[in-house]
């Protein structure tokens, strides 16, 4: 900034185009101290029955607290965990904390609800998933259907029968999958048709256009999204509900639960543990 100033905007423009590329190789390096310096950490979001509107699951939902840069989001370095193979170490990380954590709350009575990991498809492609899970469950005493994983479709854009194999090997165990941000992609329909799934979560995208004028496509999606997972034995959640009116909308269209921040945002376990009692199932 100091520079910037200095030299005007010609700098400021120059100075944010460095930023921009040399921003992935700085994070890199700083990715690799990161687990070793315990910078992150887990945030939760709960998930919420549409009709009692209390909490039947929760998300979990990393963040990096990064000692200069501050909270950052994992949108900006999940992208490079898994351009450097990362991933797989975080990943481990993950389900390691959210297992240890969810089979806290459920001792203490605080909580008795499935914990959710969302998943990256290297995860399911390399390393052996199936047995890291097996051995995390049997470390922390967490009963297999308190564990959900959340998975894109981009778990079948390689390696797809191994990626489908693995969670229908996970799925015997016990563990409950959800198909995350369905609708987004561009093979939605062929990975319901493909994925062994419990649950679905409706892209967020859907959520946003709901009751807003000029909306009847958007919620005539919404709904039929909704009859079609029902039609095959799938529960449904939205995502992202920020209003009282889409909250209505969905609960019009027998949208099983809702998350979003009308509820709650991810907050950390201090938080989260004190929002507990006020929903809690
Ligand atoms: P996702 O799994 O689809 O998670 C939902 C995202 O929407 C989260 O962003 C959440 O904070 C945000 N969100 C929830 N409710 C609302 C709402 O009402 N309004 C708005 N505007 N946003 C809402 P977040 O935490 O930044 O995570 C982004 C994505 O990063 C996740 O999308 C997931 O794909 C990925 N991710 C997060 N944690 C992990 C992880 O531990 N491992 C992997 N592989 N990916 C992760
Ligand atoms: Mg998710
Ligand atoms: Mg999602
Ligand atoms: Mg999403």
């Amino acid at each position: 900034m100091y520079r910037a100033k200095k030299y005007g905007i010609k700098y400021q423009i120059y100075s944010h185009l460095m930023t921009k590329a040399t921003l992935g190789l700085e994070l890199e390096m700083d990715l690799r101290r990161a687990l070793e310096g315990d910078e992150f950490e887990l945030y939760f979001q709960p998930k919420i029955d549409t009709n009692s509107r209390r909490i039947v699951g929760t998300e979990a939902l990393i963040r990096w607290l990064h000692p200069r840069k501050g909270v950052i989001s994992p949108n900006d370095f999940i992208p490079i965990a898994e351009e450097t193979g990362m991933i797989l170490k975080i990943g481990d990380w993950v389900i390691q904390q959210a297992c240890r954590q969810n089979k806290i709350w459920m001792d203490e009575g605080l909580l008795n609800v499935p914990i959710s990991v969302n998943i990256s498809p290297l995860q399911l492609w390399f390393g052996d998933i199936v047995k890291s899970i097996k051995e995390v469950l049997t470390q922390t005493g967490l009963p297999p259907d308190y564990l959900e994983l959340e998975v894109t479709e981009g778990i079948a854009v390689q390696n797809e029968i191994q990626a489908i194999e693995r969670l229908g090997a996970l799925r015997e165990l016990g563990i409950r999958i959800a198909v995350d941000d369905f609708g987004k992609g561009y093979s939605s329909l062929n990975s319901l048709r493909l994925f062994p799934a419990d649950s679905l979560k409706v892209d967020k995208a859907f959520i946003d256009q709901l009751s807003i004028p000029n909306s009847e496509k958007n919620n005539q999606i919404t709904k039929h999204i909704i009859s079609l997972a029902h039609a095959i034995g799938l529960r449904v959640i939205a995502e992202g509900v920020e209003s009282e009116e889409q909250f209505h909308c969905l609960k019009a269209f027998n949208c099983d639960e809702v998350q979003g921040y009308l509820f709650s945002r991810p907050i950390p376990e201090k938080e989260f543990r004190k929002l507990v009692p006020l929903q809690a199932t």
